[in-house]
């Protein structure tokens, strides 16, 4: 039976996704051979790559709009890394509202002191810090809009006179934005897209170019947008598999379709976290993630019983990160409103048991 999976990344996947995906690396589209067998450069594949980056950019509303779309490997850290390589010339600012945002800081200064334009670190990240000045003589400015440990994320971004950077590894493709406000977009596959081992990174081609170090092949999202993202061989089956799901995504009616649902889900779980006397939320109610809820039970003694009947009940990858503690219902695109159901169901029976 397929379990209730909260896992928050790698995550739950739409079944029919993974279903076509394991057909492909048997017998890739009826032609004797698996997706991963057949070489990079054939033209099947190739078609595989051009179609993932195109739909990425469509279902962003990004299309003819100057922007690239490239699947990276090395996961979203490496993208801390490779965007202050490729746009770091003096100074950026950064928002600091959790453990991603600090370790991209952290990548970033190794090339120049970096200027946090607010942090909530002192809080231990249950909010998103506001009513910062980021200087508009900085070569950019850094944010994560999903802040996947603390459950938080940014409703609003703000108003920016430098391009703007943002790690959207945990709510990408979950909410209606206008994208065209960033100008490097970069998010980890294993959420909300595919399995681990490919980053989405979508670019607004002209923000590059203005550095003056020498930057490695690798490194040099030049190279990548010159070559079609096959400058080396590309993770195959986690593009294919990133694909299928975006596919997935459009024939559902696209990015306004899927937030419909992951409000309903969001609503669920957090007017059971409010109501039960037994949970309290964790993060600031105003910055509450749609995507991650993060909550504790607030009687000890009742951790065995939860933790049992979570078990019966199917429900998969609940525990919270180590720095929070408490219980974590990750809610990405794929997981069903029913899911949420018989998580908030345990949780009232629970409520009854006490
Ligand atoms: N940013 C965010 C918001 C994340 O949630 C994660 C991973 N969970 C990362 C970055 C790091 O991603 P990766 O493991 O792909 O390097």
């Amino acid at each position: 039976m397929k379990k209730h999976n909260f896992s928050a990344g790698p995550c739950i996947l739409p079944q029919e996704v993974l279903l076509k995906a394991s057909e492909a690396v048997v017998d890739f589209d009826n032609s004797g051979l698996s997706l991963i067998e057949i070489s990079h450069r054939s033209k099947a594949f190739v078609d595989v790559m051009e179609k993932a980056r195109a739909l990425a950019l469509e279902l962003l509303g990004l299309e003819g709009k100057g922007y690239k779309a490239l699947f990276l490997q090395g996961g979203a850290s490496t993208q801390f890394l490779m965007t202050a390589l490729n746009l770091l010339e003096k100074r950026a600012g950064y928002l600091n509202s959790g453990t991603w945002s600090d370790k991209a800081i952290k990548e970033a200064k190794i090339y120049d002191d970096i200027y946090e334009v607010a942090s909530s670190k002192n809080a231990n990240f249950n909010y998103i810090p506001k009513g910062y000045d980021i200087p508009s003589d900085y070569d950019y400015f850094h944010c994560t809009s999903n802040n996947t440990i603390f459950g938080t994320q940014m409703k609003s971004f703000p108003k920016c006179d430098i391009p703007m950077v943002c790690d959207m590894s945990s709510d990408i493709f979950s909410r209606t934005l206008d994208f065209t406000q960033f100008d490097l977009i970069y998010a980890g596959a294993q959420k909300n897209m595919g399995p681990a081992g490919t980053t989405l990174v979508v670019i607004k081609e002209d923000i590059l170019g203005k550095v003056s170090r020498k930057i490695p092949s690798m490194m040099d999202y030049k190279t990548h947008i010159s070559k079609g993202s096959m400058f080396n061989t590309p993770p195959v089956f986690a593009v294919y598999t990133s694909m299928l799901t975006l596919e997935w995504l459009k024939n559902l009616g696209g990015i306004a379709a899927i937030e419909e649902e992951n409000e309903k889900k969001a609503r669920l779980m957090y007017s059971e976290i409010d109501l039960n006397p037994l949970f309290k939320g964790y993060a600031t109610k105003e910055d509450r993630s749609n995507m991650n809820a993060t909550f504790t039970l607030e009687n000890e003694n009742l951790k065995e019983t939860f933790e049992t009947m979570l078990k019966e009940g199917g429900i998969n990858g609940l525990n919270g990160h180590r720095s929070v503690g408490g219980y974590r219902a990750s809610m990405y695109n794929a997981l069903p409103l029913d899911s949420v159901k018989a998580l908030v169901e345990i949780m009232s029976e629970l409520e009854s048991k006490a």
